[in-house]
């Protein structure tokens, strides 16, 4: 174990607790990533204590924040200047009643660490460290699990998933974080405590699915939820697609196609989640090829698709910049290019995706056409597109308004017209003038085209 990437600062906000009496162990995810030797995945140091939270505030004086003192949780500024580190100190706790499956109603205080780490989720999560002699506090094998590489809830599963709906979803993600399997009994404790996994908040459920999608292979985290139920749970549209057959283009069902694409996606969480999202709609819109047995259309389903997703994406709360990057990404999808297209027809192709989603846009098609399974190479179907759009854009040529050679203040101030709704029409004329040739885009005869446009106007 590298002790030697402990920072200083923990070392130095252990000491001062234990000189004044207290107890204090790095302790949960940060300890088993030293035990795993992952030190670069560690992103926070936590740390655990006898001393309650107002000893911890009295010690550390103006460097104690009161973040979740309900909690028992101080965030302490540890260390000086530049190497300030917040660190968590969290008082001994153990589980109060849970009566919403979300939050304990109360948290008491324990006296003892083998206490609190009754009430950790996983063996592997409910280690202890003394940073000084390297000593572990390992109550629950969480060691041996961590050598088996395998996730194993402390004491039993169906009760602690039941206390806790979130630790069914967060076994699932650390499976697919850290490629461990789930230890059986923790697995089967899942779908017999789903009714309690649905009262988790969406924000909750979307964030830990951000870090299943975030993982090297998403299809091991994503798998298991179909498994265990959790995703009929938390999107049930995306269950529907179990099992459900295609055409003679691929060799998966709408589901095993859906994970292949994820995994093939590059790793990036809007292409992610339009990978995820892409084909949500092809259950809803298939339809048999008259004449073909076994073949099948799925018309608008990227159209219908856009609006599932949008939904979706709704109820998960997710910011509406994103969740309008992927919906457009699933909109579009279906882009069908040929090499006939004039260079005005890539650049109405720009316009009309937004210039900034075609980068995405064909990391999507690249990870659906591996996701096809049958081994075709992607650039065969995109490489053509790709250089004729880089090109347009690295030309710099207008593809939106704010692209012209004149604004709004310039039609205001060299046509005399008053500001309104005519403005927007005439920009509007003058950027489907420009993308059909470029060489318009200039102060003089956009000018000039404008005031034939008024002058037709008036
Ligand atoms: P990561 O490295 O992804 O942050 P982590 O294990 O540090 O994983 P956190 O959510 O940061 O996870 O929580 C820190 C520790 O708190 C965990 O290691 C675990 O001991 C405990 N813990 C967190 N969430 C729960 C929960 N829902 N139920 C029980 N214990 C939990
Ligand atoms: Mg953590």
């Amino acid at each position: 174990m590298r002790l030697d990437v402990i920072p200083p600062q923990v070392h130095e906000l252990c000491r001062a607790l234990r000189e004044r009496g207290h107890e204090a162990f790095v302790v949960g995810g940060c300890v088993r990533d030293l035990v795993r030797d992952d030190p670069l995945r560690i992103k926070d140091w936590d740390v655990t204590t006898s001393a309650s939270p107002h000893e911890v505030v009295r010690i550390f004086g103006k460097r104690a924040i009161p973040t979740g003192l309900q909690h028992g949780t101080v965030t302490v500024l540890s260390g000086r200047g530049d190497h300030r580190l917040s660190i968590e100190v969290t008082t001994y706790r153990g589980e109060g009643a849970y009566s919403d499956g979300r939050r304990p109603d109360a948290v008491t205080f324990v006296r003892t660490l083998e206490e609190d780490l009754a009430r950790r989720d996983f063996t592997m999560n409910a280690l202890a460290l003394d940073p000084t002699t390297g000593e572990l506090r390992d109550v629950y094998g969480g060691v041996a699990d961590i050598a088996r590489r395998k996730i194993r809830a402390v004491g039993e599963a169906r009760a602690r998933f039941g206390e806790d709906g979130l630790r069914a979803l967060r076994a699932v993600r650390f499976a697919a974080q850290l490629e461990f399997t789930v230890d059986p009994d923790t697995l089967a404790a899942i779908p017999e405590t789903l009714d309690v996994f649905a009262k988790v908040s969406m924000e909750r459920v979307r964030d830990e699915m951000m870090k299943i999608l975030a993982a090297r292979q998403p299809s091991r985290g994503l798998a298991l939820m179909a498994e265990t139920g959790l995703l009929a749970r938390a999107l049930p549209e995306l269950a529907e697609s179990f099992g459900v057959a295609q055409n003679r283009y691929h060799a998966f069902d709408v589901w095993s196609h859906t994970l292949a694409t994820v995994d093939a996606a590059r790793n990036d969480p809007i292409v992610r989640w339009a990978a995820l999202l892409h084909d949500v709609a092809k259950p809803r819109t298939r339809a048999a090829k008259e004449g073909e047995p076994g073949e099948f259309t799925f018309f608008r389903h990227d159209l219908v698709g856009a609006d599932m997703s949008e939904a979706i994406l709704k109820r998960l709360r997710f910011p509406n910049r994103e969740r309008d990057e992927i919906v457009g990404l699933v909109r579009n999808h279906m882009f069908w290019y040929a090499p006939e297209w004039t260079d005005a027809t890539v650049r109405r192709f720009l316009v009309r995706i937004g210039p900034d989603a075609f980068g995405p846009l064909i990391d999507l098609r690249v990870a659906d056409v591996v996701g096809r399974g049958r081994g075709e190479d992607p650039e065969i179907e995109v490489g053509e597109l790709r250089r004729r759009a880089e090109e347009t854009i690295a030309k710099a040529q207008a593809l939106k308004i704010a692209d012209l050679a004149i604004g709004g203040r310039d039609l205001i101030g060299e046509l005399g017209l008053a500001p309104g709704p005519l403005l927007g029409e005439i920009l509007r004329a003058l950027l489907e003038r420009v993308i059909d040739d470029p060489a318009l885009n200039d102060r003089e005869t956009l000018l000039a085209l404008s005031r034939e446009h008024a002058g037709a106007r008036s």
